[in-house]
């Protein structure tokens, strides 16, 4: 038995010009004919399209956020955004401490946690990535790394309405390669009870994605995973098609 509705999430990362906007009104527009009971929708475009994105999905149930935020509400940091001003966009959400921003960036888990309490503060779910490296995988830490980045980055009132979590093993991001099913279950297994240890019945409820190369071809097998509720999916959400398969699958 699993209460936790499945939930696919398209993070559009530094991709998308006005020009895109037919794409996310074709996902928005699937959406509302077919899967609206069955599963969540989000798609995560750059800061440039959420307003666009927001208006053109206004009531219809597609949920768009951003793919980052500063920790703080406002003030003097030149180019950042802050969670406050994603929910004045229309966003409903925000990654952070996606892989791309923890190794680009240099973003630790107290800078992460700190975003998504800002996240909390402005009423946006927060989208927790945590995820290996391939290093980390080979020398047997990918559990002591994915535990620490849980207790690093998870506030201590963290619960199913305010934070998603999503696993993404560094290595199978972009890279077309994933863990085998068996392995997606194993860590997200592993996760579960972490979180339920934690939190407990509220930690029981949160949702875990896994991402990392989930395409239309093998989104049924991943999805189906023990302990897997939904999808955070990079390359293929760009598409409406593929990313719209994948919401099928789950
Ligand atoms: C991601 O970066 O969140 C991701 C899962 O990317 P991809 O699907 O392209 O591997």
């Amino acid at each position: 038995p699993d209460a936790r509705k499945k939930l696919v999430a398209g993070n559009w990362k530094m991709n998308g010009l006005a020009a895109s906007a037919p794409e996310f009104v074709r996902i928005v527009g699937a959406y509302q004919g077919a899967m609206k009971s069955g599963v969540d929708l989000m798609v995560f475009p750059p800061f440039t399209l959420l307003t666009s994105f927001a208006t053109a999905t206004r009531g219809a149930g597609v949920g768009v956020g951003a793919q980052d935020c500063h920790a703080k509400a406002s003030g003097a940091h030149t180019g950042d955004v802050s969670a406050e001003m994603i929910a004045d966009a229309g966003g409903q959400a925000v990654i952070v401490g996606h892989s791309e921003r923890r190794a680009d960036h240099g973003e630790t888990d107290a800078d992460v946690c700190a975003k998504a309490e800002a996240a909390r503060r402005a009423g946006l779910v927060a989208v927790v990535c945590v995820g290996e490296t391939r290093e980390q995988r080979e020398a047997g830490d990918a559990r002591k790394v994915v535990g620490g980045q849980l207790a690093g980055s998870l506030p201590d009132n963290a619960d199913a309405d305010h934070v998603v979590v999503a696993y993404e093993p560094v290595w199978a991001i972009g890279t077309g390669l994933t863990p085998t099913v068996d392995e997606v279950a194993e860590m997200h297994g592993f996760i579960r009870g972490e979180l339920s240890n934690r939190f407990g019945p509220d930690g029981a409820a949160i949702r875990v994605l896994y991402g990392g190369s989930v395409k239309p071809d093998n989104a049924k097998e991943l999805l189906a995973a023990a302990d897997v509720d939904g999808a955070l999916v990079g390359g293929a959400s760009l598409k409406a098609d593929d990313f719209l398969a994948i919401a099928k699958a789950a």
